[in-house]
This record gives structure tokens, sequence and C-alpha cells, in this order.
């Protein structure tokens, strides 16, 4: 069974950009860098493998793709952005760790932050010297975001910030985050809100990690009991935060289609030769019926998905800006990727089910340890019912029953 690649021959320009960033890759992977991702490594090794990364593709003259020369990027159009990260991905490159700084954070600056805090947070982010995390959920609120309860009081020129938020990214690793806070009246809903940049060092911040399935305990509760963040670091205005933060959001539902799925492309590969590898009743799973209109679809998810980011892409290059459109992509890509590692733990039966502290884990367990992370990816950036909705309401247009 062959799968063929869904990317698409370019210009002679994009095809010429395309050979310099195969070429740099070859010889700028770390040599202990593994065949595939590799979840027998444990996360803060991971971590730090793409802090390192992210730092080399920077020197490599790869940082920034298509953020300001001022602020330290490389001038490239979406399509390079692109074939940066299909050729990334086909070498099993490391991912980088600041995914919300450089792919979330940095164009919402870009859009709506003060051009002194463009020039004071964006080269940081560009040269890949800090991480970013993201604190906006609550125990008590994830998709009525107009909800927060995290307090922010104005003293003088700093906010001072009391509450809690939970399922927290990667903050263990970051240096600062995006706060999402309330400064208005308890019941202003998205009126009162407050979008705040905030050194994780600060006095008052506590970050306890959060037991995961996968055994990666990647995600954080993080308690602030009076941290002072300069008024100075506050994005949009006092109270304007919810435009800011569904900017944010609208990006972080993008990112799937431009980022990660070349390397859901990549595991589609993997899946085929696991198939051929593996037998289902006395033969090759790949000559199984059930398997192969599996793969199929997996293959054909990511020919969409793919096609799905080249219109958006499209309407970028016209002017257009992300709409709530980009949920069809969030939501595509993230049942994508739960269908393609179901089928793989289905076709495995019982070896599926083993993880890497297992010796005997077909591939050190990288199937059952992403067929446990997938399922949190229908919740994460907006779950799938939040994403139905908003492409009924949105972008259908249908009418909305409250
Ligand atoms: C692995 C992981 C990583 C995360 N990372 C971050 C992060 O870095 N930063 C951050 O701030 N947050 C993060 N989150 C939080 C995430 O955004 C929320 O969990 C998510 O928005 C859902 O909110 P909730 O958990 O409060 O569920 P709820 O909002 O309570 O929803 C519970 C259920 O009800 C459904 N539901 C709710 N409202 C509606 C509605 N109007 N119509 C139909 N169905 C509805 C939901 O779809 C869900 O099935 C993460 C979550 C996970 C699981």
């Amino acid at each position: 069974m062959v799968i063929s690649s869904p990317a698409r021959a370019g210009t002679a320009a994009q095809e010429r950009f395309r050979s310099e960033v195969r070429d740099w890759l070859r010889q700028a992977l770390p040599p202990d860098w593994g065949p595939r991702r590799r979840p027998a490594k444990r996360l803060a090794e991971r971590m730090d493998q793409g802090k390192a990364w992210q730092r080399t593709v920077y020197e490599g003259g790869f940082g920034g793709l298509g953020l300001p020369v001022a602020y330290g990027g490389r001038p490239a159009s979406a399509t390079e952005r692109l074939i940066f990260a299909e050729e990334s991905a086909r070498a099993r490159a490391p991912e980088p760790a600041d995914i919300f700084g450089q792919f979330i954070l940095a164009p919402t600056l870009l859009a709506m932050g003060t051009e002194e805090q463009r020039e004071r947070f964006l080269p940081p982010i560009i040269r890949g010297e800090v991480m970013w995390c993201e604190t906006f959920s609550e125990p008590e609120h994830g998709s009525d975001m107009a909800n927060i309860q995290c307090r922010a009081e104005v003293d003088e020129d700093e906010l001072v910030v009391t509450g809690r938020k939970r399922w927290n990214s990667l903050s263990q690793f970051a240096d600062w985050t995006m706060l999402l806070c309330r400064t208005g009246a308890p019941d202003s809903r998205g009126r009162g809100i407050t979008f705040a940049l905030v050194d994780l060092r600060s006095p008052g911040i506590r970050i306890e990690t959060m037991p995961m399935l996968t055994g990666d305990d990647r995600e954080t509760e993080v308690f602030w009991s009076g941290a002072r963040v300069p008024l100075d670091n506050v994005v949009g205005g006092l109270n304007e935060g919810w435009r800011v933060a569904m900017a944010a959001m609208t990006t972080q539902r993008s990112i799937g289609t431009a980022e990660l799925v070349p390397r859901l492309a990549v595991v589609v590969q993997d899946l085929v030769a696991l198939a051929a590898r593996t037998e289902v009743d006395g033969r090759p799973a790949i000559e199984d019926p059930f398997v192969r209109d599996g793969i199929a679809r997996c293959a054909t998810d990511v020919a969409a998905l793919r096609r799905t980011g080249e219109r958006a892409m499209a309407a970028a290059a016209m002017g257009r800006p992300l709409g709530p459109e980009v949920s069809i992509a969030k939501l595509h890509w993230s049942e994508s990727e739960q269908r393609l590692h179901k089928l793989a733990v289905e076709m495995l039966g019982l070896g599926g089910l083993l993880t890497r502290d297992d010796e005997a884990a077909p591939d050190e367990g990288f199937w059952a340890h992403y067929w446990l992370w997938t399922h949190a990816l229908t919740i994460h950036s907006g779950t799938s019912e939040i994403q139905r909705n908003i492409i009924a309401e949105r972008v259908l247009g249908l009418p909305v029953k409250r």
C-alpha cells in the first residue's frame, strides 16, 4: 500500500526554499535524535530537547519565519512556513518547546500589542530564548471563558492577581504566561476581562503539576496569591482582554493545520509501515480490508486538512484575517489524530496497550502513549462541542437557540 505525500510541487522559489531547509536539517539534527517522536524519553528531557532545538532553528536562520525582520524574524510566505513545517516533520525533527510564544503570542502581539511590547517580547521568542504558557482556564470555567473569576485589582501602576487556574499546559517549564483575569465587576462577563503577560518567577505564583493518563504530567494548576504585574504588560487595555483572547484562540485553533498536520502525515506513513509488519489472524494487517479502509480514511483526512490549511493561507494572502472557520480545522484535525491512533492500537491488539514502561511495548510504547494523549485533543483549545457550536452559529449562520 503506497500513500503518496500530500505536498504539491511549488514555484521555483518555493522549491529552492524547500532544498535549503532540507539541506540544513540534514546537518543540524541532533545526533541522538531517534527515528520518531520519542515517548520513551520523559517529558522534561523532551522539553530540554525542544528548547535546544528552537535555538538551533534560530541560529540556522529559520527563526521567526514570516515575522518582521525588525524583531529578528525572517520574511517568509505562509507557504514557506508550511514547507518548513513539512520538511521538519519529514526529517522527524524535535518539536519546539515554545508553541505558545512562537505560534500564539507572537501573532497576537503583532496584531494587538503596543510597539513597546513587540520590541520587548518578540525578539526573545524569535531567538528561542523563552518559553510561554497560557493560563486562561479555571477549575469551574473552561468553555465559558467569559465567566473567568481569577481577580486582579489595580494598585497604582500594577495589577494584583488572586485566584486559581487549571489545565495550564507545560507551565512548569515556562518562563512567562498569558493570563486572563477579571478586572471588571464580578458579573461583567467579557466586558471586564484583562489579558496580561506575566513573569512566572514573580512572587505569589505557585505551580503544581496534575497527573495524566500518559504518565507525562504536562498539565498544571497555577495558584495566584497577590502576584504583582506591571500595567505595561497589559495587552489591548484594561477590561479589553476578551478581544485579545479571542484573537489568540483563533490563532491557536489554526495551529493544527499549519504546524501539526505535516507531522500527522508522517504518522500515517508510520501506520502503513506498522500495518505491513503486524500480523492479524495470521496475515499482515495491511491485507485486512478493515485496516486498509481505516488507513485510507486517515490519509484522506490528512489530504483534506492540508487543503483546508491552503484555503486559510490563500485567504490570509488576500488580506482576510483568520475567522471562526478555523474551528473546522481544529475539529477535523483533533478527531483525525484520534482516529489514527485508535486504529493503530486496535490493530496491535493487546500489545497496543503496552506503554513505554513495558519492554515488550511495540515501538517503545509510541502507539499507546499517543493514543492516550489524543483523548485530550478534542478538549484543549476548545472542545469539539464548542467547535461545532461555532461552526453552526458563526460559519453556517444557523439560528441560535439559547
Ligand atoms: C490536555 C489539556 C490541555 C489544556 N491546556 C490548556 C492551557 O494550556 N491553558 C488553558 O488555559 N486551558 C487549557 N486547557 C483547558 C481547556 O481549554 C478546557 O478544558 C476546555 O476549554 C473545556 O473546559 P472545561 O474542562 O471546563 O469543560 P466544560 O466547559 O465544563 O465542558 C464540559 C463538557 O460540556 C460541554 N459543553 C460546555 N459548554 C457547552 C455548550 N455551550 N454547548 C455544548 N456543549 C458544551 C463541553 O464540550 C464538555 O464536553 C487544557 C485542557 C486539556 C484537557
